[in-house]
């Protein structure tokens, strides 16, 4: 399968390409050339499948011509070694948990799974002496994600940026202090500061000619496209469950918009999902533009559900190009929200008193948008993003209560932290990666 870039301005390229570059030359996001249909009897037989095999039937249709059988599956099965339960919060709503991986966010699963496919492209390329280095922008929980998916990968290098001081502690814990192949870079500036580091560094034809880099952003479709196994997933065990599986919506807390786009595909190959809502928090770019039509990029702000704190989010490009710019067909299949800070924390407060279902800041806002969304024959489905202990100071002074760390979370506080500090202008950034 080739790949283009949603520019229009350069040649369709391999799987490999598109992996190891991750942007395109003319700084457009690589897409399939085509989204295959996937047969309607996997559907008659999904509800009996595990999350591994379901996975792998969607990767084989994607990936199938690109690699090979036994590989793929290897990835696949390595990359999904946890669970991701859709569990019953309250009547016809259901959270599909997405944090059970390394790093309790559903980034793991695109990181873990881009890691072992990069890895094995890098072998296939360079044998073993090739080296690639990895670039990835964070607002918090792409940092761990992909620092642990790569971590000790055998020929890759990452480099994390992120905003000083607008992480969580927990969350700058698990990409600050692994060591080996993994550099932390505290930049003095905001998430988009170091997403333009990334992109400039991208575009610097010295240091491409110097050393091989690539991104791990939501923006490379090995991260992206493998973010929707896990709606057949979710759909599978409605199915199993003999829930109704007639008018199902999907809520997807949205930041950078890889997580939603990667459903709509899902969609596209056959997944028989009504419609879905793009989440957003006070940064509603998206929810403006369906409002009006007009896309209009903003300085992101601080809010309670950071790793959602994005001004101008990669991937509309995709969700662009997949409707052919309509933006009638966006909103006949896509709705939005905006919830403030106050909003956010009054349902989490709500949710956990009158259910018991404790939702982290980020699932909270999808989870709001079912309550005031959905329609009695609608079955609602949020993604739950990460695990609530990721934001304990925040969770703990909503709810008022002292809530438990998950071990696999603690152990990261242990270690001690490393970074190297950085400002937010391109020439140091640029001196830095020369010398190392
Ligand atoms: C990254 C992230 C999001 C946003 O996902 P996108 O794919 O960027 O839209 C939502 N919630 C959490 C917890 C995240 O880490």
């Amino acid at each position: 399968m080739k790949y283009y870039s949603t520019n229009g301005n350069t040649p369709d390229v391999s799987l490999q390409t598109a992996v190891v570059k991750g942007l395109a030359a003319d700084r457009g996001l690589f897409m399939p050339e085509r989204i295959p249909l996937l047969p309607k009897a996997f559907f008659n037989n999904i509800g009996e499948m595990s999350l591994q095999d379901i996975s792998y039937v969607v990767a084989n249709t994607l990936f199938g011509d690109d690699i090979e059988s036994a590989t793929l599956k290897d990835i696949v099965y390595e990359t999904l070694n946890f669970d991701i339960p859709l569990k019953h919060v309250a009547d016809n709503k259901y959270s599909l948990e997405l944090f059970h991986g390394p790093t309790l966010a559903f980034k793991d699963v695109g990181a873990r799974f881009m890691a072992r496919l990069l890895g094995y492209f890098n072998k296939q390329q360079n044998g073993n002496g090739g080296m690639v280095n990895v670039l990835v922008a964070t607002s918090g929980d792409t940092g761990s994600a992909v620092a642990n998916g790569f971590l000790g990968v055998p020929g890759v290098r990452v480099f994390v940026l992120y905003p000083k001081g607008k992480v969580s502690l927990i969350q700058e814990a698990q990409f600050t202090t692994l060591g080996k192949n993994i550099t932390a870079i505290e930049v003095d500036g905001t998430f988009d500061d170091c997403q333009a580091l990334v992109k400039s560094a991208f575009m610097d034809e010295e240091l491409n000619a110097h050393m091989m880099l690539t991104s791990a952003n939501s923006i490379n479709v090995a991260r992206f496209l493998p973010q929707m196994f896990y709606y057949f997933y979710a759909y599978a065990q409605l199915l199993k469950q003999g829930k109704d599986v007639s008018n199902i919506v999907v809520s997807v807390p949205s930041g950078n918009f890889g997580n939603i786009t990667a459903g709509l595909i899902g969609k596209r190959m056959g997944l028989p999902i009504k419609r879905f809502i793009a989440a957003n928090n006070r940064n509603d770019i998206f929810f403006q533009y369906l409002n009006t039509g007009v896309y209009t990029p903003k300085p992101s702000v601080a809010t309670i559900a950071n790793a959602m704190d994005v001004g101008d989010p990669s991937n509309f490009a995709r969700v662009l190009d997949l409707y052919k710019h309509s933006h009638e067909a966006i909103c006949a299949e896509i709705s939005g929200c905006t919830y403030t800070d106050e909003q956010i924390g009054e349902t989490m407060a709500k949710t956990y008193k009158e259910t018991g279902y404790l939702l982290d800041p980020h699932g909270a806002v999808a989870y709001r948008s079912l309550e005031e969304g959905l329609a009695e024959n609608e079955t609602g489905i949020f993604l739950e993003t990460a695990h609530p202990a990721k934001f304990k100071s925040t969770v703990d002074a909503i709810i008022g209560e002292d809530i438990e760390i998950p071990a696999k979370l603690a152990a990261f506080m242990q270690g001690d932290k490393q970074t190297v500090e950085m400002g937010s202008g391109f020439a140091s950034f640029k001196k830095f990666l020369m010398s190392v």
